[in-house]
């Protein structure tokens, strides 16, 4: 069984992230920025921009990410029981044996999709230029590399 959650991205083609050490926002480029960054290798653990801090890839989600996630995949879930189900009652139905599935499943509605607004500002680190960063506007002081963690001022 395989479904797929879609998360949005804004119009820059930044995906929403928080880091689980600081819990502040930021924002990564979503897939290959450009060609560099396409033959790159996918570091095993990303720095946070805001503090410095590595996590490994999947652990940037933000609470209301998580939330979408798991709304959106139980109704996935139900869906694919209820189907299952047609199939079978439809597998056993013959000119001998009537079977009429009474009442079905319910099927929770799917979450409104999430939307994301074009906040922050873009910046990108002198060492990987490559794969740039949203952070909040207004931060002040030092911000880290999202690919080797080394600080860098703006
Ligand atoms: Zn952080
Ligand atoms: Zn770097």
């Amino acid at each position: 069984m395989d479904f797929q959650v879609s998360l949005p991205l804004d119009s820059d083609g930044f995906l929403r992230r928080e880091c689980p050490h600081c819990m502040q926002e930021f924002k990564w480029h979503h897939g290959p920025a450009n060609e560099e960054a396409e033959t790159a290798n996918e570091p095993a653990a990303y720095t946070c921009p805001l503090c410095g801090q590595p996590a490994g890839s999947d652990s940037w989600f933000t609470q209301a990410q998580l939330d979408f996630i798991e709304q959106a995949s139980g109704p996935m879930l139900a869906q694919v029981v209820d189907d299952e189900l047609d199939r079978m009652f439809r597998g056993i139905s013959s000119k001998h044996i009537k079977v009429k599935q009474t009442g079905r499943l319910d099927v929770p509605p799917q979450p409104d999709p999430m939307t994301e607004p074009d906040d922050m500002v873009i910046v990108a680190s002198p060492c990987h230029a490559y794969e740039p960063v949203k952070v909040p506007e207004g931060h002040a002081g030092a911000l880290y590399c999202l690919v080797c963690g080394a600080a860098f001022a703006t």
